[in-house]
């Protein structure tokens, strides 16, 4: 359930109606739309009387969240939401490129892969240290150690980085180490996690499950934002569908879908999306040209030796070029030309 305040309502109206709502056993979450104050009440509002509050002095509307995802929902957040890894803003006016390999393998592939993204204009790194892999006998990642090598390249580049969480187990040990938490596709509704996900103090980069709706997507990001963290980027990844030219359909209706229905940043990821490599660089300047806040790449310094996803991760020179388009086109979506131009 929302609340609009008039325009110019006082701070202590505000704060009286914010009262009464805690007094009703439920929680709120204060916004703007630009004009007014808006509180959002969080809990169960189904036996909440809408005419009392609607009496209170200083309101102006009191409205019911149609959606099922409430605080994900942009009825509860009319503006789009900033979430800040240090100085790097994911939602901002400039689209982020997060990159780096699959997996995180060795001191001199992670410490050589973040400085070649650094330099081609990357501004976070990521790398599995924990590898969600189709057959038990895969390469599993490095574990702890890989976290480590993570945060060396992080204190050698300056870039913060991303990485994997697959359980709650880990996830104390993983937070200590990365600045923002990946949740694989295979994790989305992983609920246990989700819940422990909303007591920490990190961002989240929510991937989409593999055969999940937007809505159960959605509904994915609800149980993190409601169990207390704000601070969730949504991330297209790809979806199964009967095509086997691609490894994966990357779904690029969900990005402007999900930025209508939601406040919340999205990303793309076309490496995982699409699969092979030649095509990564036409879907990455797919997704900013479809509005997305941002790319995960994956990039190896050496894929034909990669020890998962190769076939799919661009080398840095690969990564170089895209950039350079990836630029001119989030430099220039209001002419015509250059995204044209991109193409070439
Ligand atoms: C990955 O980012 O390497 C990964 C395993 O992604 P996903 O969970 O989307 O398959
Ligand atoms: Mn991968």
């Amino acid at each position: 359930m929302i609340i609009r305040m008039e325009n110019g309502a006082s701070k202590e109206r505000v704060n009286a109606v914010v009262e009464t709502a805690h007094s009703l056993g439920l929680k709120t979450h204060l916004a703007n739309d630009g004009e007014a104050t808006i509180i959002g009440l969080i809990g169960d509002t189904r036996h909440i009387d809408v005419n009392l509050l609607h009496r209170l002095a200083g309101v102006e509307d009191v409205v019911r969240v149609s959606r099922p995802f409430k605080m994900a929902s942009r009825e509860f957040h009319p503006e789009n939401s900033i979430v800040h890894v240090g100085s790097v803003q994911v939602g901002g006016v400039e689209p982020v490129v997060i990159a780096g390999p699959c997996s995180v393998e060795s001191r001199e592939q992670i410490l050589e892969a973040a400085h070649q993204v650094k330099a081609a204009g990357a501004q976070l790194l990521r790398g599995g240290a924990f590898k969600p892999r189709s057959s038990p006998y895969s390469f599993q990642g490095l574990q702890e150690e890989g976290l480590k090598l993570l945060a060396e390249a992080r204190e050698a580049t300056g870039l913060g980085i991303v990485s994997e969480v697959m359980d709650p187990v880990n996830l104390p040990m993983v937070a200590e180490y990365v600045d923002v938490l990946q949740i694989g596709a295979r994790n989305m509704q992983n609920f246990h996690l989700l819940k422990e996900l909303g007591k920490v103090n990190k961002p989240i980069l929510l991937k989409r499950g593999l055969s999940a709706t937007i809505e159960e997507w959605l509904m994915s990001a609800e149980y993190i934002l409601s169990a207390g963290n704000p601070n969730v980027i949504l991330c297209e990844r790809g979806i199964r569908t009967f095509e086997n030219y691609t490894r994966n359909t990357l779904d690029l209706n969900a990005v402007p879908v999900v930025k209508d229905l939601s406040h919340l940043p999205v990303i793309v990821d076309p490496s995982h999306g699409i699969g092979v490599r030649r095509y990564v660089p036409a879907m990455s300047l797919a997704a900013i040209a479809a509005g997305a806040d941002g790319l995960i790449i994956e990039v190896h310094p050496n894929p034909e030796q990669a020890v998962s996803d190769g076939q799919q991760s661009l080398n840095p020179e690969e990564f170089e070029m895209m950039m350079t388009k990836v630029n001119i086109l989030a430099g220039k979506t209001s002419t015509a030309e250059k995204p044209v131009a991109a193409w070439a």
